[in-house]
């Protein structure tokens, strides 16, 4: 079968950024999932839709179709001060904001600027060009309680 809504995949997968590869499935663990399920970047999807088993594909997708472009109001400048003694404030470090309603936002350190901290709230890959190489490892149709759970069972998926 074909990829096509509701059809389990299985596949390896690069990413490259600026010509550097920045993950990569091939020799570990493949990536598993349902089509169409909305995982997944929109560009990604739209890209491997319609390839079958043994298929190997190289795209590019651009920044608007993957995880959006750089949003300059989602990056903050707050004083050291605001942060508690013992979070790690160099640059690159992982942050997480806790909002009113308990939900964790990721975001980086992105420049310490004397007792300015500047945060960036966004994704680490928006406003990147993603270029991608694929081979599809398998595609079956998902079991009806595959469907009902969102994700993939078995080998390469989720074990309960
Ligand atoms: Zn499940």
């Amino acid at each position: 079968m074909t990829i096509e809504a509701n059809a389990v995949v299985v596949l390896d997968y690069e990413l490259k950024v600026n010509g550097e590869v920045i993950d990569s499935s091939f020799g570990q663990e493949p990536l598993s999932f349902i089509h169409g399920v909305g995982a997944l970047i929109p560009g990604f999807s739209a890209a491997i839709d319609g390839l079958k088993k043994g298929d190997k594909k190289a795209f590019v997708v651009s920044a608007e179709d993957g995880y959006g472009e750089l949003d300059e109001e989602a990056i903050r400048t707050y004083a050291k001060d605001d942060f508690p003694g013992d979070v790690d404030l160099s640059v690159g470090a992982q942050l997480f904001f806790e909002t009113e309603d308990q939900m964790e936002i990721p975001c980086f350190v992105k420049e310490v600027v004397g007792n300015d901290v500047i945060i960036d709230f966004n994704h680490p890959l928006a406003g990147k060009e993603l270029h991608f190489n694929i081979e599809v490892k398998d595609v079956r149709p998902a079991t009806d309680e595959e469907k009902a759970h969102g994700h993939v069972h078995g080998a390469h998926g989720h074990h309960h």
